[in-house]
């Protein structure tokens, strides 16, 4: 069974709206670790007892967006190197890029189960190729992805309904959303979580909240009928100075504990 790294991403410098997701990663820290709840996950399995799960901390980030790539990347192959599964905590969305690239220089082309509000195919947003905006653009130009599934989308405007043609991304909009319209997914599988995929009844502390979203049942239930190898994970952009009540926070912990629970249930992949 594959143990599970974790590791914070604390960067906002593509965000395009208002900073604040690099305090992201240690709120999740805090309401993971906290005695406030336990480590139990909905799938049986307890993280750090039946599941092993190290905490990497952060990675030191410098703002200079190359650089931080490199970085990532390089931490990812050190985590696939001991034959462990990367799950990231954002930090903005522009981290999946390279995480996604990391992802497939190890497997070749992913497939990508997508949670978020927002497409994020903007072929460059305000004049930043890499804003939080674009990072599926980036992924699917250079060929990461064998298949992307976007589900939780309702924000869709003309520019990324091109962009999504043009990619044949797949998009389940939040419109006419129910969860059994989401295909089981071929691996390798990498899962990338923006928090505002959810409704922001759940889910206040992001940037760019958008009501009308999944309920945190509707993930969950995306998630576990998922059966394929997991190669990497991320949730990204919480912001921490919205959040009410840490409940975001909160939120993140527990999807931390699903995921590591549903990479556990599906097994070895190492190549
Ligand atoms: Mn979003
Ligand atoms: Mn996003």
């Amino acid at each position: 069974m594959p143990a599970i790294r974790l590791f914070g991403l604390p960067t906002d410098i593509n965000s395009s709206f208002e900073r604040g997701a690099a305090a992201g990663p240690a709120a999740i820290r805090a309401a993971l670790w906290s005695d406030r709840g336990n480590m139990a996950s909905e799938l049986g399995p307890e993280i750090g007892t039946d599941i092993a799960l190290t905490d990497d901390g952060d990675l030191p980030l410098t703002e200079d967006t190359a650089q931080d790539d490199a970085a990532i990347r390089r931490h990812i192959a050190y985590v696939r190197e001991d034959g462990e599964i990367p799950l990231a905590l954002g930090g903005d969305h522009a981290v999946t890029f390279p995480l996604v690239e990391a992802a497939a220089a190890c497997h070749g082309p992913v497939t990508i189960l997508h949670f978020d509000a927002h497409p994020d195919l903007y072929d460059d947003f305000a004049g930043n190729p890499r804003s939080h905006a674009s990072p599926f653009a980036r992924i699917c130009e250079a060929g990461h992805a064998k298949r992307l599934v976007q589900v939780g989308i309702r924000t869709l405007n003309r520019h990324c309904r091109e962009q999504a043609e043009r990619f044949g991304v797949e998009i389940i909009e939040m419109a006419d959303f129910t969860p059994d319209k989401v295909p089981v997914l071929e691996g390798p599988l990498y899962i990338s979580i923006d928090l505002d995929g959810l409704d922001p009844s759940a889910a206040p502390g992001v940037a760019h909240p958008e009501p009308g979203g999944l309920t945190v049942r509707e993930m969950l239930s995306v998630l576990r009928k998922q059966v394929a190898p997991i190669v990497g994970a991320d949730i990204v952009e919480l912001h921490p100075v919205r959040d009410l009540g840490d409940v975001t926070a909160i939120l993140g912990a527990k999807l931390v504990r699903e995921l590591a629970a549903l990479i556990d249930r599906n097994g070895p992949h190492i190549a």
